[in-house]
């Protein structure tokens, strides 16, 4: 059976020159790069290499980045370590109402300290208005958190507007570009941004491994305690193949940008309108431009999201939805319910995650499979009215 793997803002598969660069460090070069002798000194110079790809991916000086053990880690620590460090200058925070879990969980975390938390509402396509953060910014607000692309529907967001409003104001601006880096050009610099959130899963690098860029002047601190590694920042041993790897996947990532976007922009184009044009009552979700490249999101009424990914399984087609079952409860994501879909349609909702190695031959398959599939789902379901008859 064919198999197609579309669900790519979940995981993506370890480029093989990304697995060829590692082995060395999980076999011979296995040495602890806090020690003083040859091996570890090689290590040491491996972790130093991979820190420079990453950094010069975004701009960035090498020594405003910390590893650390993935996307989550690196949100918590920007977020919690920041706002209990810099108190004293007030406790306001400012999120947005879509972030991912490790962001939202954070700062519901700090609530739970005493911080004053605002979760900024979002537009029908799912993007921040520099005017309401605008609106929602305080003399007391420290830190303002904007995802720069969302990993449900894949809205870019404003980040330079929201990083210049924001210090204006005397925040620090942090993003999760967790589902951007490497696919979209970043320059820290250039954008305003005070820290930012790295993963290397996402970008066809090892799992178990991120980074938190932080500019230099900006106080965070330690959440783990032991080891002075990382600039005292991120005690324990560095996970040196896993850094070589996601090192390796930030340098190939940046050759190969514009290439890739070409790609995904035109397979996503193209699996797009064939979704709309061969099945009625679809909503798309997310900006119609401002979106990040091979990312299709959409709702279908009168059918749920959980049986169309298991009926596409069915088919070797693998993706994700923002409604499925989770702890048992059918509940849409709050994405989903942020961007103003009423229940029933969130209910339906489908994301296809394209990757470079992507093929227009699996985009035509899922075109094919897909609206069967939709439209044997309605056949079944009592939700379907007249509407989803036709
Ligand atoms: C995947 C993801 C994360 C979490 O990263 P991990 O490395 O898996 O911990 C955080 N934010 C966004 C937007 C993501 O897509």
């Amino acid at each position: 059976m064919k198999s197609v793997y579309m669900d790519h803002s979940a995981t993506t598969p370890v480029d093989a020159r990304v697995f060829e660069a590692m082995i060395p460090y999980l076999t011979s070069e296995f040495g602890n790069p806090s020690s003083i002798h040859s091996k570890g000194q090689k290590a040491r110079q491996a972790v130093e290499t991979g820190r420079e790809q990453i950094a010069a991916l975004i701009n960035a000086d090498p020594r405003e980045i910390i590893f650390t053990s993935g996307g989550t880690e690196a949100d918590n620590q920007a977020i919690i370590t920041y706002a209990l460090n810099n108190s004293q200058k007030g406790k306001h925070l400012i999120t947005s109402a879509i972030e991912h879990h490790a962001v939202l969980d954070s700062f519901h975390y700090l609530q739970g300290l005493g911080f004053d938390v605002t979760f900024l509402p979002v537009n029908a396509q799912g993007m921040v208005e520099a005017e309401t953060l605008a609106k929602a910014i305080r003399p007391d607000t420290i830190l303002v958190s904007v995802m720069h692309a969302n990993n449900e529907i894949g809205t870019i967001q404003p980040i330079e507007e929201l990083a210049a409003i924001s210090h204006e104001a005397g925040a620090v601006f942090h993003t999760d570009a967790v589902q951007t880096i490497g696919k979209i050009p970043i320059d820290v610099r250039k954008m305003g941004i005070d820290m930012l959130s790295a993963s290397s899963h996402k970008l066809h690098g090892p799992k178990g491994i991120g980074c938190l860029y932080v500019k230099k002047g900006v106080r965070i601190k330690n959440l783990f305690h032991g080891g002075g590694q990382e600039s005292r920042l991120r005690a324990g041993t560095e996970n040196v193949p896993g850094i070589v790897g996601f090192g390796k996947a930030a340098e190939i990532a940046g050759q190969e940008m514009h290439k890739r976007a070409e790609h995904l922009n035109r397979l996503g184009q193209r699996l797009r309108e064939g979704i709309v044009n061969s099945i009625p009552n679809t909503i798309v979700t997310g900006h119609p431009e401002m979106r990040v490249p091979g990312s299709v999101s959409v709702c279908f009424e009168f059918v749920e999201g959980e049986s169309i990914l298991l009926m596409l399984d069915s088919y070797g087609i693998m993706a994700s939805s923002g409604s499925a079952c989770t702890s048992g409860a059918l509940e849409p994501s709050h994405v989903l319910l942020a961007i103003g879909l009423p229940h029933e349609i969130a209910h339906g909702s489908l994301r296809l995650t394209l990757g470079k190695d992507n093929t227009q031959e699996d985009v035509d398959y899922v075109l094919e499979v897909l609206p069967r599939i939709i439209a044997n789902l309605r056949h079944m379901s009592p939700l379907a009215g007249r509407g989803g008859s036709q």
